[in-house]
């Protein structure tokens, strides 16, 4: 095992998972270089700004508030001491088809009423579902979201074996969901949530049915500033600690010697490097900037991973206030099943024919989003990764989704646009090095989850390692920050 105090650490990546990974390092007292292939930090929380309509490329939902505080304290510091945070209320509104709109609020006890117009004792149903998912997120979070996974035997500890009857590790949250409620609204609210992590409900074990804790209990929050405030204060954390930032510098090769890295080759420069992290989309990672024998995961395993979803996101700026919009929107297909199956089953994957998507307004609340009397939207359609991308596919699509969106609010919104840009499959590829243009990177099924993941470091390169949203916990943003915390606490164990 190599010892030593200090090291050159190289990270490639300047995404969440690169950013916190840097200043937590750059904090163990590590000279860090930060290598990023574009502009700006973020990765996929990137910032697109035009005629002073601020548009987060990526994230919108400011979900476990707790998690953040826990990565800020690292640094003896609170998220507050950057950015200011709110509350929303309501959190999200939700369009059921055409028929119904319902709001659902940051007050639990308002949201039990609801439940009980959707279905007969659906208020007592929901506290007692709740009740469970409160359960499973404390447990998650206690004993498995902040530990490393390098065998079965760390997965198969005595506290996992004892709680493994309530996870229902075989049974997906479709099933499960099913067998409590019986109105589809109820059954939508429980399910869209696992979209924060890439999955349908078919596809992932129903204890992720923790999210509902999460956006229904804990509530849903919007730093003031955006998205793009958590990026720049994780930035100016590395900065404090010496982090040095090069930008529009993609990496191009890592130099092997003796199975570790001595060598990080960018379009520019050479820099020698102790230990890399690697921050990049793991495949891309793996693929092409290493040579096949240093592979610990080759072209198959990736073909035959579970990817998470593509997207095509519209970022629209109006010179008027669409105030049938709240902050978040969802708008779901009322047979959505179709809709997880064009996304979901490689057999099946197309261009959906009457997609779900979801609108979000951060204008609504942060009045340095837009001009004033205008809004920022940022539409999103989930789409099946590997799809054919081209100008003629995505514009057809956009003009389906924009029809439906006037139709449901009853008004017309593309002749009051004065900036638009449309971001899809080929434009994660090309931006972010993105395995099949996936926005998420790879899915939270039962065999793609904490072991089953990738792992933080390489299985045959001694000194490369692995942070962000491919990697154990996940994907999203709290997610990539706790797999920074886990892989600088495992650098700190391994090197001293
Ligand atoms: C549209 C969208 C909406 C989302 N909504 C939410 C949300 O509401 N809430 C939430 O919590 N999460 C959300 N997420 C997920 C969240 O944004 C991601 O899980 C998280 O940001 C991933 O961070 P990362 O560091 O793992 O990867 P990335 O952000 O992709 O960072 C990887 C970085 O590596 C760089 N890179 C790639 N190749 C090279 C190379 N060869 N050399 C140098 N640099 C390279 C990339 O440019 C990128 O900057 C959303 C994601 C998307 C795309």
């Amino acid at each position: 095992m190599m010892k030593c105090d200090k090291m050159k650490i190289v990270i490639v990546g300047a995404g969440f998972g690169g950013l916190s990974a840097g200043a937590l390092l750059a904090k163990d007292g590590h000279d860090v270089i930060l290598l990023e292939k574009n502009e700006q930090p973020g990765g996929r929380a990137s910032v697109y700004t035009e005629k002073d309509f601020y548009f987060d490329m990526g994230p919108s939902w400011y979900l476990m508030p707790d998690v953040y505080e826990k990565f800020f304290a690292e640094f003896d510091k609170k998220p507050e001491d950057f950015f200011q945070l709110e509350k929303l209320d309501p959190s999200y509104r939700i369009y059921f088809g055409n028929e119904k709109i319902v709001d659902i609020a940051s007050d639990l006890e308002k949201n039990f009423e609801l439940f009980d117009t959707f279905e007969e004792n659906g208020g007592e149903k929901l506290k007692e579902y709740l009740k469970e998912s409160k359960e499973l997120y404390d447990f998650s979070l206690n004993e498995m979201l902040y530990k490393d996974y390098r065998s079965i035997l760390d997965f198969l500890n005595g506290k996992l074996l004892l709680k493994g009857y309530k996870l229902h590790i075989w049974e997906n949250l479709e099933h499960y969901v099913g067998k409590k409620f019986e109105s589809d609204e109820a059954r939508k609210i429980l399910e869209y949530a696992i979209g924060f992590l890439g999955g349908s409900p078919a596809n992932t074990p129903s204890f992720y049915q923790l999210m509902s804790h999460v956006d229904l209990t804990m509530g849903v929050y919007y730093p003031q500033g955006g998205m793009r405030k958590v990026v720049q204060s994780i930035k100016e954390l590395g900065e404090t600690f010496g982090v040095e930032f090069h930008f529009n510098e993609p990496v191009e090769m890592l130099e092997i010697h003796d199975k570790k890295v001595k060598r990080v080759i960018t379009n520019k420069a050479a820099y020698d490097a102790d230990l890399v992290l690697m921050n990049a989309d793991y495949a891309h990672s793996e693929l092409e900037l290493l040579n096949e024998n240093y592979q610990t995961y080759d072209e198959k395993y990736w073909d035959s991973r579970v990817m998470a979803p593509s997207a095509m996101v519209a970022y629209l700026g109006v010179d008027y206030v669409v105030d049938k919009l709240d902050h978040h929107n969802l708008f779901l297909d009322k047979d959505w099943d179709q809709g997880f199956d064009v996304i979901f089953d490689p057999e099946k994957a197309a261009w959906p024919e009457r997609p779900s998507y979801y609108v979000n307004v951060p204008s609504r609340t942060d009045l340095s989003a837009a001009p004033e009397g205008s809004d920022t939207l940022f539409i999103l359609v989930p789409l099946a990764p590997g799809l054919e991308d081209t100008p003629e596919l995505r514009d057809k699509f956009y003009n389906k989704i924009m029809d439906d969106l006037e139709m449901k609010l009853g008004e017309n919104i593309r002749d009051h646009i004065v900036v638009k840009k449309v971001f899809a499959l080929t434009d994660f590829k090309d931006r972010y090095n993105a395995y099949k243009g996936t926005a998420l990177g790879l899915s939270h099924t039962m065999r793609q989850t904490a072991l089953w993941r990738p792992a933080h470091l390489s299985k045959k390169v001694k000194n490369l390692y692995y942070s962000g949203q491919y990697t154990h916990p996940g994907i999203g943003v709290p997610m990539t920050l706790i797999s920074s915390q886990i892989v600088a606490e495992e650098i700190k164990e391994r090197h001293g």
